[in-house]
């Protein structure tokens, strides 16, 4: 057992394992905003890891219709009971969202996966958790698009010539994988010390080789991000597409390239970087990094479920039309402000935004060139100006991989020939 500093809760944390960090940390934002379920991520993760026999109901990569939809059905809010149940009533935040890196979202006054285990069951040293039926494993994509209108009402407005009630429901996308988190819960869980975080790169992953597969990661991982193969008899998870990373892929040219379901996003929601960590697990300051800024300088991406404990890399932003309250649950107390900062952008934010999707190789530092101002208007009572700014992205090599502007260019084609459609 180890203390640890995890800046997501603004406090230390009991950890049942040692802590190491790596040089440089796998992260991600995805934009919900932009997400359209059309799933090809999914698939780009299926055809490329999990396609072989044993592995049918595998989707290390998920999108889930939230909040009815989950895969496994129900992980979040099995996991939220759980943390209630240990410690009723009092799983809040307090303080505030502030500047400070160490501490942007106040402070979690209540108990992690790694701490309520021990109030459950005094005796365990391990991690609050639980395994998934096999039923909830079986529907990965359970209510899609499905709002869920009052009981007793489907299918029968036709007949009770009643009015189509207001548009009161909501829904939207959660696209997943595995966030390589910084104190990841399976890692803790396993007898075997079969899983590992690497030093390059914080991509956890599991040794084939010394998996037992006794599920305790599968159990533990609170993001039910750890899937166990029947016909092999071990567990196997998202793995990060690490040759990419490693700059092994042929048209990568060497450089570290984005995984297969950032570079497959049709709705252009995700972009996937390397950030620099300090030696206490907080991230080193990398202004003109677009991960570091859209969630240290801009705080418009937010890290899933952070009051579970595991300090994930992954980062959202919000949906800005679901009810606030079921968004502060599911992303801390930044939701408002990172809303507030989305809906109404500053020149230097929306440029950033257009980084996403225009390459398949990591950008490690951007730069903005400002351009003319191009549209003004006024949205509820606020003005919102924009400027046509470039956002020119650098790889690794300090080499520029492309620049786009705010503005999307339009191309005229010559008419040459006749359109046949
Ligand atoms: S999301 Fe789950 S599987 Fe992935 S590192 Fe975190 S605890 Fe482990
Ligand atoms: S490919 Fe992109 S837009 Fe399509 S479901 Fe996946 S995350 Fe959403």
């Amino acid at each position: 057992m180890s203390t640890v500093y995890n800046w997501h809760l603004g406090r230390k944390m009991k950890y049942p394992y040692q802590a190491a960090y790596p040089k440089r940390q796998f992260a991600f934002v995805f934009n919900i905003n932009r997400c359209i379920a059309c799933q090809t991520c999914t698939m780009a993760c299926k055809s490329t890891w999990t396609f072989s026999k044993g592995q049918e109901h595998m989707w290390w990569a998920n999108v889930e219709t939230k909040p009815y939809g989950g895969y496994p059905q129900f992980w979040d809010m099995k996991i939220l009971r759980l943390l209630d149940k240990a410690n009723q009533g009092k799983q809040d935040w307090s303080g505030r969202v502030s500047d400070d890196p160490k501490r942007p979202y106040g402070q979690f006054d209540g108990k992690t996966i790694f701490e309520a285990e021990r109030m459950l069951t005094p005796s365990s040293t391990r991690v609050l958790g639980y395994l998934p039926t096999d039923e909830e494993w079986n529907f990965p994509n359970i209510y899609e698009d499905n709002p869920v209108g009052p009981p007793g009402k489907r299918f029968q407005y036709h007949k009770t010539g009643v009015k189509l009630p207001e548009h009161k429901t909501w829904f939207f996308y959660l696209a997943r994988i595995c966030n390589h988190c910084t104190y990841p819960g399976c890692l803790a869980a396993c007898p075997r010390k079969a899983i590992y975080k690497r030093p390059e790169d914080g991509i956890v992953l599991v040794d084939q080789k010394r998996c037992r597969g006794y599920r305790k990661c599968v159990e533990a991982c609170p993001y039910k991000k750890v899937m166990y193969r029947g016909n092999t008899r071990i567990s196997e998870k998202c793995v990060a597409c690490y040759p990419r990373i490693e700059g092994k892929d042929p048209e990568s040219g060497g450089q570290p390239m984005e995984t297969r379901c950032m570079a497959a996003c049709i709705g252009q929601m995700r972009l996937q970087g390397l950030v620099k960590m300090n030696g206490d697990g907080t991230w080193a300051e990398d202004r003109y990094n677009p991960l570091y800024y859209l969630v240290h300088v801009a705080k418009v991406a937010l890290p899933l479920y952070p009051q579970f404990g595991t300090e994930p890399n992954g980062y959202y932003i919000p949906p800005r039309w679901v009810p606030r309250e079921y968004l502060r649950q599911m992303f801390g107390p930044g939701v408002d402000e990172a809303i507030e900062r989305y809906a109404y952008p500053d020149r230097e934010l929306l440029a950033v935004l257009q980084l996403f999707r225009r390459s398949h190789l990591i950008i490690f530092r951007y730069e903005v060139k400002e351009g003319p101002k191009i549209y003004e208007t006024t949205h509820r009572g606020r003005k919102l100006t924009v400027y046509n700014d470039t956002a020119i992205a650098y790889g690794q090599n300090g080499k520029e991989i492309f620049r786009t502007t705010v503005e999307e260019p339009i191309y005229v084609r010559p008419a040459k020939h006749a359109n046949t459609i």
